[in-house]
């Protein structure tokens, strides 16, 4: 595949090649480290902006390389989409956060796992297969599962992205548009997209506690977000200003390292027990 991006400058440098190299060693360890237990999930809360209660998690792959150490999903999903890794990646993180949905659901019975979908699976046209034998073979239920895509990934391939959300919303998957107010949605289009949730981006509600713009910003998006029928998420939420901010606007949930950080398994399972107690 030809290398895309800043480095395609048409020009032969031994830079480049040694940074594609790299790029290329890396998607190999990547494929390998699936299998071999250097990735794991974890797992970060959404919760209510009114009750507080824990409404659902979010799947964030980590990669640790055993010579790189922690690599950074920043780095390593573009790349992986770029190459055509990502398909692993995919099936991988969808096992698995089946399998954990599962030993979870004794903790927190009505609680919804998030996953996160690519532009790549979408065009793909295997997601609702993956999703059919992985739901079945883990035994959750298909409503207690959310996609989360970016608006641009659905934006790729309008038609087959439209095609691909409808049969995973009639498998009864719940859709969320990620990353809202970054990208350069048609507004129309989005309307057409069969989700229930939509995550304004951290880049939008990060100064709301300070900023009078960003926050007339926000409380626009979340109107037109709850206008639009959707359950509004704010992300990345990290002080109790912009909490509650939030919660003034009108916004349904909040996730970020205010409620909780992304956390392993276990961390999560007494993290949800203490909540429950609390
Ligand atoms: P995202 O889906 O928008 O996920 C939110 C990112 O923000 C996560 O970074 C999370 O750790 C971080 N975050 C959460 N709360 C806060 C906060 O209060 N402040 C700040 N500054 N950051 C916060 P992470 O885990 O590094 O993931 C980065 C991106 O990589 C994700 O953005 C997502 O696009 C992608 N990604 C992660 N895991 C997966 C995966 O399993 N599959 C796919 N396709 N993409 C993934
Ligand atoms: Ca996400
Ligand atoms: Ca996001
Ligand atoms: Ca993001």
């Amino acid at each position: 595949m030809a290398p895309q991006g800043t480095f395609e400058t048409g020009f032969y440098s031994r830079q480049n090649d040694i940074y594609n190299e790299s790029r290329l060693t890396l998607m190999s360890d990547l494929r390998e480290a699936l299998h071999q237990d250097q990735t794991s999930l974890h797992y970060q809360p959404k919760v209510c902006v009114s009750t507080g209660q824990v409404v659902g998690v979010e799947a964030l792959i980590r990669w640790h390389h055993p010579e790189r150490g922690w690599v950074s999903p920043s780095e390593f999903i573009p790349l992986a989409e770029r190459t055509g890794v990502i398909k692993h990646l995919t099936r991988w993180v969808a096992d698995r956060a089946l399998r954990d949905l599962k030993t979870l659901l004794p903790h927190a019975p009505d609680l919804s796992m998030a996953i996160n979908i690519s532009a790549k699976d979408l065009v793909s046209a295997e997601l609702k297969g993956l999703f059919e034998t992985r739901l079945r073979c883990h035994g959750v239920q298909a409503s207690q599962v959310t996609c989360e895509l970016t608006e641009t990934a659905a934006l790729v391939d309008p038609e087959k992205g439209l095609q691909a959300l409808n049969a995973l919303s009639e498998l009864g998957l719940k859709l969320s548009i990620d990353d809202f107010g970054t990208g350069y949605s048609s507004l129309s289009y989005l309307k057409q997209l069969p989700a229930t949730e939509l995550k304004l981006d951290r880049s939008l509600i990060h100064d709301i506690d300070t900023c009078e713009n960003s926050r007339v910003i926000a409380e626009t998006a979340i109107k037109l977000g709850r206008g639009l029928g959707y359950r509004v998420v704010g992300e990345g939420v990290e002080n109790e200003e912009s909490a509650s901010l939030l919660r003034e606007l009108g916004a349904d949930m909040l996730q970020g390292y205010w409620v909780c950080r992304p956390l392993s398994l276990e961390d999560l399972k007494s993290w949800l027990e203490t909540r429950s107690e609390a």
